[in-house]
């Protein structure tokens, strides 16, 4: 069996050159092994529409993607809540599979939860007003009739302004809530849950039910990759 990485959180931007790099070096040096990548969200700083891709300077980043997936490896994309916009544009011309928030996938006999993480924090009530209001269909399509300038305008403000509260809440708020996601587990018959969002790369092993479960949270990419394999059967987190 091929190899499955994960990833998220790159956040990815003009802004970040380190970050551009080292995506650069990491889809130029993908072992021949790996088969699958899920890209878990917030790859991207933000986006403001497929139509804006150029506007963002994101063209290379696109044509990276195109290679990879060009390359045999399949590529999947869930959003995160920095670049939920993403869409089916995107993806014919990456060649990257849209999977929605949350997804459940099979790993040999084990089904995997997979989400950006976000959806988890419930304990931010202000993050999850928010995100109700930005993934409903009417802010999408009235946001996407704008001009490229003005939703590079209200991205930009939103992004400062989600900056701000971030800085102004407890971290405990800003991580996920545990009886809900063992709630969510229990509902949809998973032990093993991967996210992303929290920025906080561990592996989290507890019992569920008197059965072994494990919550795999993925890093973000500011100052080194931070990529999780599942190789031989096991998932390492590097
Ligand atoms: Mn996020």
């Amino acid at each position: 069996m091929k190899e499955i990485l994960f990833i998220s959180d790159l956040h990815l931007s003009q802004e970040y050159p380190d970050s551009l790099a080292r995506f650069e070096n990491f889809s130029s040096t993908l072992p021949k092994e790996v088969g699958q990548i899920f890209l878990l969200g917030d790859v991207f700083d933000f986006w403001i529409g497929d139509d804006g891709a150029e506007t963002l300077g994101h063209h290379k980043i696109e044509k990276q993607l195109h290679q990879i997936s060009s390359s045999g490896v399949e590529l999947f994309f869930l959003p995160g809540n920095r670049d939920f916009l993403v869409g089916q544009d995107f993806a014919s011309r990456t060649g990257c599979k849209l999977l929605p928030d949350p997804s459940i996938i099979e790993i040999g006999e084990k089904r995997v939860y997979l989400t950006h993480g976000d959806a988890l924090c419930i304990d931010d009530v202000e993050h999850q007003q928010n995100r109700s209001v930005l993934l409903s269909s009417k802010w999408r399509k009235a946001f996407l009739d704008k001009s490229i300038e003005d939703r590079l305008d209200t991205a930009l403000r939103l992004r400062q302004k989600s900056e701000e509260s971030k800085q102004a809440k407890p971290m405990s708020i800003m991580d996920i809530n545990q009886p809900h996601l063992e709630e969510i587990m229990r509902e949809n018959q998973v032990r093993t849950v991967i996210h992303g969002h929290t920025h906080k790369p561990a592996i989290h092993a507890f019992d569920l039910d008197g059965i072994e479960a494990r919550r795999y949270v993925l890093g973000d990419w500011y100052t080194q990759n931070s990529v999780l394999t599942f190789r031989n059967g096991e998932f390492i987190l590097e």
